[in-house]
């Protein structure tokens, strides 16, 4: 019997490649789909943050909209910046057109000063080192850096230097100072279009897997993992032998309730770190406030890093009587977030930032919060997360997902990673090994 612990979409994608294998999935939660679950509110449909499918995996994409039985809708993506007390497009680096003049200026002399300093003598030695020699000190100062202490709630200069770089959009200087010039649109980066389910929230893109597996997921919340006699033992007491296991719970909770793990395991447990995400929920009773799908922040006096307007990601979305806005707001131990009265607070800033007029209604709101948002890279994440990776491996352990290996990854990495353990798993029984 293979167990797979979680139903998120990595744990989705595992199951769904076994076939005919004879396998279970223990998920904790009373619904599965883990992080990409949807909900709904006073008639507006939200997510644990804001979603959207774009991939570089065309087997991927193709496999989740073959599954996604409402269809898929793709449409290209509205995000926006907020700053300066004005709108422009996302990335901001890209688009510096219409900000005032001498912020403007600042940016290209800072980007000249960066590209002067070019090559580097020495490679960056954390994120905000990163920024500003990438960058300069005019974007970094002005919007990258006050951004991403908001969005990580982590001081920059703990978070290495390569986690989020290939997130963040690196245009070249022509491009930038293009953008600074020329109200031009710059659609060079991976997400320019984006992928929703055609129907309802973005949980119904994996709804699709249930249909081949659905049946085989039981409502358990693993407590302990003995890998000495390959059993788990769920809440309540039962216990499930397995002969290969697949782990998406997160890797620091994964060595906690493991059995017959040394010190070195936990401590390399200790040195993952992730943020939290408080979701500020607000429903307006009136639809098409705003063509936009996102909106960055970097305002250190405005609660949320990101809105997301949910109700424009799709024309079954759109067409609602009501508008649906989500506002991230990331805390964690370095930067604390009372959720009293976020809602009061959100909405003062969308009114103040025009999103939102004097006279427009809030008829719901609610405040979820997401305890593992995004895993944080440290100098320390690489070592510690391969360690404890190799370590479970060695027990038949096969991890898998974005907490489950402590990645920042997307759902479709998620759905790949799934795939990619189930194969490893069906090699293994057939006398082979996979790559
Ligand atoms: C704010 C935010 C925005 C995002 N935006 C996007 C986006 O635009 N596009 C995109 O594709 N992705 C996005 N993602 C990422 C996406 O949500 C994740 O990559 C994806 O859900 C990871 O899938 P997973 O299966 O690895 O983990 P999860 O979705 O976390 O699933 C893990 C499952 O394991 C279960 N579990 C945990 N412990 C146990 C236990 N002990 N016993 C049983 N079950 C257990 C959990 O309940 C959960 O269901 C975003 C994530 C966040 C937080």
């Amino acid at each position: 019997m293979i167990v797979i612990i979680g139903a998120g979409p990595a744990g989705l994608s595992a199951a769904y490649h076994l076939g005919d294998e004879e396998y279970t999935v223990l998920e904790s939660e009373a619904e599965p789909g883990g992080l990409c679950r949807s909900f709904d509110l006073g008639g507006a449909t939200f997510d644990l943050g804001g979603h959207a499918f774009f991939t570089k995996h065309d087997d991927v994409r193709e496999l989740v909209e073959q599954l996604c039985e409402p269809g898929v809708y793709a449409q290209p993506r509205e995000a926006w910046v907020h700053s300066h007390d004005t709108f422009v497009r996302y990335p901001f680096q890209s688009h510096l057109h219409g900000l005032p003049s001498e912020v403007v200026e600042e940016c290209l002399v800072g980007l000249y000063e960066a590209a002067r300093r070019q090559p580097l003598a020495a490679p960056p030695a954390n994120l905000r080192e990163w920024i500003e020699l990438t960058f300069g000190p005019g974007i970094a100062a002005r919007f990258l850096l006050p951004y991403n202490e908001k969005l990580w709630a982590f001081p920059l200069t703990e978070i290495a230097p390569g986690w989020t770089s290939n997130r963040v959009v690196t245009p070249d200087v022509a491009a930038i100072v293009g953008g600074a010039l020329r109200p031009d649109r710059f659609s060079d980066f991976p997400n320019a279009v984006v992928r929703y389910p055609a129907t309802g929230g973005f949980a119904n893109l994996y709804q699709g897997f249930l249909r081949t597996v659905g049946d085989r997921i039981r409502r358990h919340d693993v407590v302990e993992v003995r890998p000495g006699e390959s059993t788990v033992r769920v809440e309540g007491g039962a216990t499930i032998d397995y002969d290969h296991l697949v782990s998406t719970m997160p890797l620091d909770e994964l060595v906690r309730r493991t059995d017959g793990l040394d010190d070195c395991c936990r401590d390399a447990a200790a040195e993952l770190r992730h943020n939290s995400l408080h979701l500020v929920n607000l429903v307006f009773d009136r639809p098409a406030m705003t063509e936009m799908q996102r909106v960055y922040c970097a305002d250190p006096d405005i609660p949320f890093h990101k809105l997301v307007l949910n109700s424009n990601s799709n024309p079954e979305l759109r067409a609602r009587p009501c508008f649906g806005i989500q506002a991230e707001v990331s805390f964690s131990a370095h930067k604390r977030v009372d959720p009293e009265g976020l809602p009061d607070r959100v909405l003062a800033a969308l009114r103040r930032i025009g999103i939102a007029g004097a006279d427009d209604r809030v008829s719901a709101a609610s405040v979820v919060t997401v305890p593992r948002a995004y895993p944080v890279q440290t100098p320390g994440t690489v070592e510690a997360r391969g360690h404890l990776l190799e370590e479970f491996r060695r027990r038949r352990i096969h991890c898998a997902g974005r907490f489950g290996e402590w990645l920042y990854i997307n759902s479709d990495d998620a759905v790949l990673r799934g795939r990619v353990r189930a194969e490893e798993i069906l090699a293994d029984r057939a006398g082979g090994s996979v790559d």
